[in-house]
């Protein structure tokens, strides 16, 4: 069988996605990324969230939104990128959003990264509570980045009154961990990783969580999901993420697929298309 009538039988046409979580500013797009961008749109990706990671790249991510009413922003500076920020960066964030509320919807990525530490462990703690100060001033919902620092987010997070919402972005921690944070009434955002045979706590968080409390994302370019791992990713391949997650919890991914993006849409106040 080929690979079109492969996917058609997993992806049923007509069901509507939403990509919580996607970095099409990135230079990897730069070739084709208004091809893509239709692509997406062809295969039911009804609204994509383009997410920056430092301020040249949230001043993208918004020139981006800006030219297709179905996507939308989220800025902000990675954990990777917080050394050295200036107040100015922060002012120009800021005033990004400002201009362009329309189309910003979220602030983020924004956390921790313990395993790749390209910053300081002080500096991330201190920028992360800055960032999470300015989300809570914008009122804007948070995107969190959490990789092996799952203590200290959970700590730093919860000194916060997060009105807004809190979404833990690529979940990659386990079941208990997502209890912890579903208690604290953060969301939860699943990526192409579900689609792994190497997952299997990944497996067990799609499986338990309550489909009212998930998202799912591509984190595009990175993590690709199963059939195309390995290989560039892109917001039409959240379709795949739905449809192991539908496998999981023996659901239709109709079902997976309506209940993540109604609570995308009501987390990023961002309205039916
Ligand atoms: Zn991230
Ligand atoms: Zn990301």
């Amino acid at each position: 069988m080929n690979r079109k009538n492969t996917d058609t039988l997993i992806l049923p046409p007509g069901i509507a996605y939403f990509d919580s979580h996607c970095h099409l500013d990135m230079n990897t797009y730069d070739e084709d990324r208004n091809e893509l961008i239709a692509r997406a749109k062809t295969a039911g990706i009804t609204n994509v969230m383009t997410i920056g990671t430092d301020l040249k790249s949230s001043e993208a991510a918004v020139n981006i939104a800006l030219q297709h009413d179905y996507i939308f922003a989220a800025v902000g500076i990675h954990p990777h990128d917080v050394d050295n920020i200036r107040d100015s960066t922060y002012d120009a964030l800021i005033n990004l959003y400002k201009k362009n509320s329309s189309q910003v919807k979220g602030f983020g990525e924004i956390g921790l990264d313990y395993y790749k530490n390209y910053c300081s462990k002080e500096v991330q703690k201190r920028e992360f509570a800055r960032q999470l100060e300015i989300a809570a001033d914008l009122q804007l919902p948070v995107i969190i980045h959490d990789r092996d620092a799952d203590n200290d987010c959970f700590d730093i997070l919860s000194s916060f009154q997060l009105k807004e919402g809190c979404l833990m972005h690529c979940f990659g921690s386990d079941y208990p961990f997502a209890r912890k944070v579903l208690d604290r009434g953060m969301m939860i955002s699943i990526s192409g990783v579900v689609t792994f045979k190497n997952a299997p706590e990944l497996h067990e968080v799609a499986t338990k969580i309550p489909l009212d409390r998930m998202m799912i994302e591509t984190d595009g370019p990175y993590l690709t999901p199963v059939p195309y791992r390995g290989k560039r990713n892109e917001p039409a391949h959240v379709r795949y993420t739905a449809a192991r997650i539908a496998e999981l919890r023996g659901i239709s991914i109709e079902e997976v697929a309506e209940a993540t993006s109604r609570n995308a849409r009501q987390y990023f106040h961002i309205e039916e298309p």
